[in-house]
């Protein structure tokens, strides 16, 4: 199994290069030991970026799971053991960290209020956006949304990584509302143990993504749309501006 390296501390989320041995080659894919790249997953893109080794290189175009994480790659092919440096596209996987963790806060804020479950979500590197069920609210409602994100931001609130028993989450009020309902029944009951990101005490949220050590990080939230998707559907899109 491969271990990913942003899975349990805020040190391996921010790795941006890092050696790693071969355990499987094919034409166009490998399988490392270990891996800082990101697999697609939980409305989050993968990374890109480049494998490069003693008398070889290639292009890493996408990361995906099933079972094993498999780089797809373009250029040369590593052979089984060959001690390889991989280097992630940063300033990509970064806006995806940001985006990322705004879209907990944005997610966590929206449910404050207005007591609504993330149905859905979509990170990218300029926008993201996040689809709540129901949600219906004017532009002075939005505002108030996104002062209130703003100001969680500005205190700058750390955020933690951490694993914790299932039992513990399912029977935790805390949890936000789109996970009490929604992603428990889709997890297999094999699964005891979840990562769980906390953002201050505002917010805790079982997710297996990339995200930062702190608010600030993020910089300013700003909703650019809203657009109603029917059936009490409110789709919310959001890009981040510096201080
Ligand atoms: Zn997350």
């Amino acid at each position: 199994m491969t271990i990913q390296l942003h899975m349990d501390s805020h040190e391996g989320t921010y790795t941006r290069k890092f050696n790693a041995k071969v355990k499987a080659s094919f034409p166009g894919i490998v399988e490392l030991d270990k891996t800082a790249f990101y697999h697609i997953g939980g409305g989050q893109p993968a990374d890109n970026g480049k494998i490069v080794w003693d008398g070889g290189e290639a292009v890493v175009t996408d990361v995906r799971k099933k079972n094993r994480i498999r780089h797809f790659i373009e250029g040369d092919s590593p052979d089984i053991g060959t001690v390889i440096e991989g280097e992630i596209d940063w300033e990509r996987r970064y806006s995806h960290m940001k985006m990322h963790t705004s879209q907990h806060l944005v997610s966590a804020v929206v449910n404050e209020i207005h007591g609504s479950d993330t149905v859905g979500n979509q990170i990218g590197d300029q926008k993201s956006r996040i689809d709540f069920k129901p949600l219906s609210i004017d532009q002075s409602q939005i505002e108030e949304i996104q002062n209130k994100v703003n100001d969680y931001i500005s205190e700058d609130l750390k955020i933690q990584i951490s694993e914790e028993l299932r039992e513990n989450l399912e029977n935790n009020s805390e949890i936000r509302s789109s996970m009490s309902s929604g992603l428990w029944k889709m997890l297999p009951s094999s699964v005891k143990k979840l990562r769980v990101i906390n953002i201050g005490d505002i917010d805790i949220c079982p997710c297996a993504g990339t995200h930062v050590r702190s608010l600030r990080e993020i910089g300013q939230v700003e909703f650019t749309n809203k657009k109603n998707k029917g059936s009490q559907k409110l789709r919310l899109t959001y890009k981040l501006n510096d201080f």
